[in-house]
């Protein structure tokens, strides 16, 4: 068994047409333990440095821009394979090629405007859980 933490972004697309709780739900629903949530509303700079891995794309201005435009809540999730098991919750990244059932496949609107993010390894896991939070804001 893998014990692994990663990190969950309800998008401002999401915040701002009332998903939270609908996102929320389905993490409950799938045994999928929250340790730290809050609310951010993130700066360009900081929407920059948290997607700087994809700084060369052509689709990054528009990312940060989107990932800054509003608040947003961030949560760590903890459990066994959890990386893997919420990115299956998620979806494709694109939700028109998305599962069935997945959060993005029924609630995304866009490749961009896509509700959820999550850690795709462990090692970007821990940056992006760093990020956001500091031990103290980590439950158990
Ligand atoms: P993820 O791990 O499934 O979130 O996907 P990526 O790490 O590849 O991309 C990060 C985020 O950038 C995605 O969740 C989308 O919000 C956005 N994105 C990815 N591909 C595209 C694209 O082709 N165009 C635009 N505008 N945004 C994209």
């Amino acid at each position: 068994m893998r014990m692994e933490r990663t990190l969950s972004i309800i998008k401002p697309d999401a915040v701002g047409r009332g998903l939270i709780g609908e996102v929320i739900r389905r993490l409950e629903e799938n045994n999928l333990k929250i340790v730290a949530l809050k609310m951010v509303c993130m700066t360009k700079a900081q929407a920059q440095g948290f997607y700087a891995v994809h700084k060369e794309r052509p689709f990054f201005d528009s990312l940060t821009d989107f990932m800054s435009s509003g608040p947003a809540v961030v949560m760590v999730l903890e459990g066994e394979n959890v990386i893997a098991r919420y990115r299956e919750l998620m979806g494709a990244t694109n939700y028109r090629e998305a599962a069935e059932g997945t959060i993005r496949r029924e609630f995304a609107t866009d490749i961009e405007k896509n509700v959820v993010h999550g850690s795709d390894a462990a090692a970007t896991a821990a940056f992006e859980i760093a990020y956001f939070f500091n031990s103290f804001e980590i439950v158990g």
